[in-house]
């Protein structure tokens, strides 16, 4: 195994996530690994990303120089054993708890003494994903949001067994890459799906029960709360399917009746409306 330089970094998983967390350490001038198991998800996000670096240079966004160094620190690998050593490695494959785990099982063999395994799991706890690590207080949540070259915050989710130095050096991290980094203490939801999931979820109450077409539903919250997307419209973008998952986290680890999943969310996902990715959700999509 091959120890790196300190501006080395690896990501684990190259799906909608894992792409974007490496374009944005790449654009910073750190050489991102990107391993996925799936050969065409390394293709396509290679693809992706080359697509947004284009479209930066043409919209005068970024120069062809720095395009091209951003491509040439991209380095997408199809066996894990090829990141070598990395003083920071962020998981962001599929979200399921034994798929993580094993993964990163293997992945902490790739840290660099002293460094930071972060994960950016949306719901599952940092506690234990860090509980079945060797070094638990170099575990943490690095949790970006999509599109991931765009939104600028990364909530930086602090395990029961994180250390301060862990903490510290994430949110270090983040900000090199031009993000600002909020610590928050690990719990269902953390705090964004905490808040946000209930207000979708009480949106869907409001359309199964009649209170409003959805494109009401969405106009209100817009117009009134300044929102830049309605709760239906942003449940379509993040997929009905996610959303359910989340909120079943919520009502099953926070044990209270606000966090129950509204049926026709249920519904919609037994009947494969996932929203954009579907081309159907609570709107349709040509
Ligand atoms: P995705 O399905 O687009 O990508 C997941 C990738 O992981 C796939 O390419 C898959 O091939 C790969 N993978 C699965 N098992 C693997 C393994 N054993 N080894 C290597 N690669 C493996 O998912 P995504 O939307 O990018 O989500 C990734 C993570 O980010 C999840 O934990 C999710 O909860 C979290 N997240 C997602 C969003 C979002 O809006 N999509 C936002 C914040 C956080």
């Amino acid at each position: 195994m091959h120890a790196q330089s300190d501006k080395t970094m690896a990501v684990i998983g190259a799906g909608t996530m894992g792409r974007g967390i490496v374009q944005v350490f790449a654009q910073a001038g750190y050489d991102a690994y990107m391993f996925d198991m799936a050969p065409e998800a390394l293709d396509s996000a290679g693809k992706a990303i080359e697509k947004l670096l284009h479209r930066a240079v043409e919209k005068d966004r970024m120069t062809a120089e720095d395009a091209e160094s951003t491509r040439s620190r991209i380095h997408p690998v199809s066996k894990l054993c090829d990141v070598g050593t990395c003083p920071l490695i962020v998981e962001a494959a599929t979200e399921r708890l034994e798929v993580k785990l094993e993964i990163l099982q293997h992945a902490q063999k790739h840290v660099t003494e002293g460094g930071v395994l972060a994960t950016n799991t949306s719901s599952i706890s940092i506690t234990q994903l860090a509980a079945a690590m060797d070094h638990p207080d170099r575990f943490i949540g690095m949790h970006f949001f999509n599109p991931v070259p765009l939104m600028k915050l990364v909530e930086v989710v602090r395990g029961l067994q994180t250390s301060d130095e862990t903490t510290e050096r994430t949110i270090a991290w983040a900000k090199e890459v031009g993000k600002t980094a909020v610590p928050c203490n690990d719990s269902p939801g953390f705090v964004s799906n905490r808040v946000l999931m209930p207000m979708i979820n009480e949106a869907i109450f409001a359309l199964q029960e009649g209170v409003a077409e959805p494109e009401a539903i969405d106009e209100i919250m817009k117009l009134g709360m300044n929102h830049p997307m309605g709760p239906l419209a942003l449940a379509d973008l993040i997929g009905l399917d996610v959303c359910l998952d989340i909120i079943n986290v919520l009502f099953r680890d926070l044990g209270e009746d606000r966090y129950r999943p509204c049926p026709l969310l249920r519904k919609m996902v037994m009947a494969g409306r996932l929203g954009r990715k579907t081309k159907q959700g609570f709107f349709r999509y040509e």
